[in-house]
């Protein structure tokens, strides 16, 4: 298989996979017990935090261990009256009791709506939303001006939390305006249900009541293999930041300059200023072709790609992204998205740009 759905999920890294072994294997106790097999798994699950929070300068007891994206979206905007872009992944969105803010149609958000909202929202009450902007976007792979909005949102007086899950591992990232921020690890080549909540200064209220685990915030004995693979592949992920986005950039200079130059009925979804986009994700409409029917025909010659995102495929209704910077509900469903890891090459798009060929010509 070709793969070019990296933004949905991929595969674990071999040294994740190696590193991990002795957790499923030999060092499996409960990191709560006190003999020396619970202490190894203790040790394991403490060493990934520090790594963590190495790699973002912070303390390890403002990172807590989560399920993955979603958990993380849901504790951290959990009671609370939430203002998020109308881009946000579900595990936002479906928290909006407050507001939504636009996008424009390159899909960056609207600090000046924010700005009012948030002007008129907390003009006379004590009582302070939380503010939610992602840090990239999963569908389209805009990056948001996330330090202006926190900017705002602290003027304010609100808290301020980004849904990094498409942006960490490929960029640096500076907690200084951050309270609160979610990652997870299957889309850094961890496994699969594993991610960690930033909160500052460690302070969050506790969402599953149980055990004392995560300092009594976060219930449930400790998924170690998964911990220690996110902690791995963190730690893989910025050691080679810089040459990975190298070829993520070269990656998606040949894709854009490919299918722009080969198929005129394309138009890329999103911001074509690449100082506001990730590396790994691009978005294409085709006009007048059905989204879904691409992937398919793809799919029979043993490539993958998505069709926006991977959460809201099969339900069948146009991507909120896609509408939120204006596409109709046709357009919305002409888009493919390519996604891709430093491991795909340049042959594979070739493969790719042949066979969309096939496709455009035979189901015009
Ligand atoms: N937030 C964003 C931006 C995502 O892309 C995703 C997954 O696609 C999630 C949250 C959910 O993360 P998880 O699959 O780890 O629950």
């Amino acid at each position: 298989m070709i793969y070019f759905d990296a933004a949905a999920t991929r595969a674990v890294l071999p040294e994740v996979m190696e590193t991990c072994k002795p957790y499923f294997k030999d060092s499996y106790g409960n990191p709560s017990a006190l003999y020396d097999m619970g202490l190894d798994a203790r040790r394991a699950v403490e060493q990934s935090r520090r790594t963590i929070a190495n790699i973002l300068n912070c303390s390890p007891n403002e990172i807590f261990f989560t399920s993955g994206g979603t958990e993380s979206d849901n504790w951290a905007l959990n009671g609370r009256g939430v203002y998020c872009s109308s881009i946000e992944h579900h595990a936002v969105l479906n928290h909006i009791n407050n507001g939504i803010i636009p996008c424009n149609s390159q899909g960056i958000v609207s600090l000046n709506y924010l700005k009012s909202c948030l002007s008129f929202a907390t003009k006379e009450t004590k009582y302070k939303p939380i503010v939610s902007i992602m840090y990239a976007n999963n569908e389209i792979g805009v990056i948001e001006p996330i330090e202006d909005a926190a900017e705002i949102a602290h003027h304010f007086g609100c808290k301020f939390h980004t849904d990094a899950v498409q942006y960490f591992g490929h960029g640096e990232i500076d907690l200084s305006y951050i309270d609160y921020m979610s990652v997870s690890g299957h889309k850094i080549g961890a496994m699969k249900g594993i991610g960690f909540l930033y909160a500052k200064d460690g302070l969050i209220a506790s969402m599953i009541k149980g055990g004392e685990q995560e300092k009594g915030h976060r219930a449930g004995t400790e998924n170690v293999p998964a911990i220690v693979s996110l902690a791995v592949a963190s730690d893989i992920m910025y050691k080679n930041l810089e040459s990975n986005n190298i070829k993520l950039r070269n990656l998606q200079s040949y894709l854009y300059t490919n299918i722009s130059e080969n198929f005129p009925m394309a138009h890329l979804n999103g911001t074509d200023n690449w100082d506001e986009r990730l590396p790994n994700i691009l978005s294409f409409r085709f006009d007048g072709y059905q989204g879904e029917v691409l992937q398919s025909f793809l799919n029979d010659f043993g490539i993958a790609v998505g069709t926006g995102s991977a959460c809201n495929s099969g339900n069948g209704k146009p991507s909120h992204v896609l509408k939120s910077i204006g596409l109709s509900d046709e357009e919305c469903n002409s888009t493919i998205r390519f996604s891709y890891t430093e491991n795909n090459t340049l042959d594979e798009i070739d493969t790719l740009i042949n066979v969309l060929k096939q496709a455009i010509t035979i189901l015009r």
